[in-house]
């Protein structure tokens, strides 16, 4: 906060504006403005500069209020003629305003926000967005709101044929102060920003003058200039989180020092003839790969993704076979106890013909049990560990190990898993995951990382077909659930919520289960959550799996855990609820045996298309595309978990082009300068250390 200095001195010095200059002390901003503006995050002239529209609405991307249809998403512009707060039969207090347009006019509900009624006002021009429902005649539900006008008289804000930006606003500034304040200082913060990209690579790109871009997409001609612009930014971020990855990348491979294991065609020769099946062509690519990462000097960093089924546990397991031939020890851990249990039954099975058991290591054993296992880690007598969190506990220690293999990598944090690494010297690293992303998101998120994807699906594994149902079909759906698990079956129910009060709208976990059980007292109905103890959800689900309960209702705490192959039902409640990559997660939760299983998505209302599509497809790729179109990077970039990945600009898929272009000069820019350390470097590297604070221990000089 810019108070340490007496108000006069900067006054004198903003006749000079520099970009670190406070906006307190920008022309129109006073202490009361600046203190809203910090609100937003903007502290500087420079943060002003950078506060970019998150959306543009021009005449031809509103719907008129007349033509907004039941069951269709649109954005609408009107001005509100009528508003107040009415409370519903069951206590919600819904706020509604009337808007009006040229074409008529719209009422809009905001259910359970009667607080909206102090900052919404008769007269305000909104720009609403959202889904369209009949509900005592047609409403618009926002999802978001934004008052272009106040209710001063100002005309229509799009009368003028404009493309307006919209910008994110906050409590107290209206969106129509702040977008008055950003265009009144444009032009002189435009021109002190500095285009740090060499210019050269620039053009070579097709990319526009930082100013030009920056001026597009504050004050753009037309939709499409202010992408063009918004498009330059967007290359100039992916080109700093590019740099920041493949350096981390070179940093992390130049700390191996010359360990090679060599093929010994031992061990990993012995698995491949006692195995019950033949490996697929994936399963064969990933295994030469990693071998090849492996025998090579450098230290291995890969990530091993592929759909759930895919069969990564055998592969990881020749990896761990190819270490322990090599007279190193190789580590598996899991996040949870009932995954590490399942892991070790799998090592067990798959390695009796070998004569060589894994060691399991959970913290629910006794302590005299754990001892016993740490003492045949430490002295190397045991060559293969599984285990949970409890692996990289300080008690451990390996004698020699050489590779370290996580299960559902993104469940564990970076300290945990270093702390498991730094177990041996500078073992080999192989991340597992289930969670497929496209190439140009996997290249954003692990491009310090090596990648080997499974796509293929081993074969013989039963089909799951996947239905989208009404809420009229409800009771044909239960009998059928019912039917399946009073044969041999067992079957999962998925809600949204754990109790009632959380949505009032919403079925949820806790009364599902007690109705259904109800309604089935010949069968046995769990009950897992989030809210449960971790070793009363273990226990629930161990329960499931022996068979001794056939219904399990759960919220998406399953989402991640069991092989249960005589599961054959998922059947999900308000599957509208859930992102498409979480719906495919739960539907890979069955079809793990031979029987043939059913996903069922139980929709109260006509199902949108996008769970038709989920339907029609089982590849987890392209889901995974599907869901990055539809929630943006912003979620999956925080599924890295390792913080400071925060992508503004860039849109994937979209932008996988200049991901490319960036990712290419990323590495011509590290190849030519490893530590961007020359002088036409310098701002290069400066800016993406600015933007990127993990970027600053990569780039230290020296
Ligand atoms: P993931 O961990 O990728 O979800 P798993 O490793 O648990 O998948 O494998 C899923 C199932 O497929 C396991 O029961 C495993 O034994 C089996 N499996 C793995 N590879 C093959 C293969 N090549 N052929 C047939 N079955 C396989
Ligand atoms: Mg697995």
């Amino acid at each position: 906060m810019p108070t340490p200095h007496s108000p006069k001195t900067e006054r004198r010095e903003s006749g000079a504006v520099r970009l670190d200059t406070a906006v307190q002390f920008l022309k129109g901003i006073g202490e009361r403005r600046a203190e809203q503006l910090g609100r937003l995050g903007i502290r500087t002239a420079r943060d002003l500069l950078w506060h970019l529209p998150h959306r543009y609405v021009d005449a031809s991307s509103v719907t008129p209020l007349v033509r907004a249809e039941v069951g269709q998403e649109v954005a609408c512009v009107g001005q509100v003629v009528a508003k107040g707060v009415l409370p519903t039969r069951k206590g919600l207090r819904i706020f509604h305003a009337v808007l009006r347009d040229d074409s008529g006019v719209l009422e809009c509900v905001w259910p359970g926000q009667a607080f909206l009624d102090r900052s919404i006002a008769v007269g305000q021009t909104l720009l609403v967005s959202g889904p369209v429902r009949f509900y005592h005649g047609r409403q618009l539900a926002p999802r978001e709101f934004v008052i272009l006008a106040d209710a001063d008289g100002d005309s229509d804000p799009l009368a003028s044929g404009k493309v307006l930006p919209v910008y994110p606003a906050t409590e107290g500034l209206s969106h129509k102060v702040l977008r008055g304040l950003i265009e009144r200082h444009l032009d002189a913060l435009i021109a002190l920003s500095d285009d740090v990209l060499p210019e050269p690579f620039r053009r070579a790109a097709g990319l526009r003058p930082l100013a030009e871009a920056l001026r597009a997409v504050h004050r753009p001609e037309s939709a499409e200039d202010a992408e063009r612009g918004r498009r330059r930014l967007a290359f100039d971020e992916l080109l700093d989180l590019q740099l920041m990855l493949i350096r981390a990348r070179a940093i992390a491979k130049r700390q191996r020092s010359g360990v090679a294991f060599e093929i010994k065609r031992d061990l990993t020769s012995r698995l491949r003839e006692h195995l019950p099946w033949e490996l697929t062509g994936d399963q064969q690519r990933a295994l030469r790969e990693i071998t090849a990462d492996m025998t090579s000097a450098e230290r291995m960093h890969r990530l091993l993704m592929g759909d759930v089924g895919t069969g990564k546990t055998v592969v990881a397991l020749f990896a761990m076979l190819l270490a322990a031939e090599n007279d190193f020890q190789a580590a598996l851990m899991a996040p949870t106890e009932l995954l590490a249990e399942q892991h070790a039954a799998t090592l067990e099975w798959l390695l009796a013909p070998l004569e060589i058991r894994p060691e399991l290591l959970l913290g629910r054993q006794t302590a005299s049990e754990k001892a016993a296992v740490r003492a045949r880690l430490a002295s190397g007598q045991a060559r293969l560990a599984v285990g949970t969190h409890a692996l990289m506990q300080e008690s451990v220690s390996f004698r020699r190990l050489g590779l370290v293999v996580i299960d559902e990598q993104h469940r564990f944090g970076v300290e945990q898993r270093a702390a498991l690494i730094g177990k041996g010297a500078a073992p080999d690293v192989l991340l597992l995951t289930a969670t497929p992303i496209p190439r140009s998101l996997a290249l954003t998120l692990y491009g310090d990382l090596d990648v080997s994807t499974l796509r293929q699906r081993p074969p013989g594994r039963g089909l799951v077909r996947t239905a989208v149902r009404l809420a009229s079909q409800r009771e044909r759906v239960l009998e059928f659930v019912r039917r399946e698990c009073s044969g041999e079956r067992q079957a999962y129910v998925v809600l949204p919520v754990i109790e009632e009060s959380e949505r009032a709208d919403l079925r949820a976990a806790t009364t599902m289960s007690q109705a259904l059980q109800a309604r089935w007292p010949e069968l046995r109905v769990g009950l897992v959550h989030g809210r449960l103890k971790p070793d009363e959800r273990e226990g629930v689900m161990r329960r499931f799996r022996a068979g001794e309960i056939q219904v399990l209702v759960a919220t998406t705490v399953i989402e991640v855990g069991i092989d249960v192959p005589n599961a054959t039902i998922m059947l999900i409640e308000h599957p509208e609820r859930f992102g498409l990559a979480q719906l495919h997660q739960l539907r890979g939760r069955v079809g793990r045996g031979e029987g043939e299983s059913y996903c069922i998505l139980l929709s109260d209302a006509p199902a949108p298309d996008r769970l038709h599509a989920f339907a029609a497809t089982a590849d987890g790729f392209r889901i995974a595309e599907l869901d990055l179109e539809e929630r943006g990077m912003g979620d999956l970039i925080g599924a890295r978990q390792s913080g400071g990945f925060e992508v503004r600009h860039a849109r994937l898929p979209a932008d996988a082009d200049l991901l490319g272009q960036a990712r290419e000069l990323a590495l011509k820019l590290i190849g030519a300068d490893p530590a961007l350390q020359r002088a036409e470097h310098q701002r290069l590297r400066e800016r993406a250390v600015a933007r990127f604070p993990r970027a600053v221990e990569l780039f230290r000089v020296g």
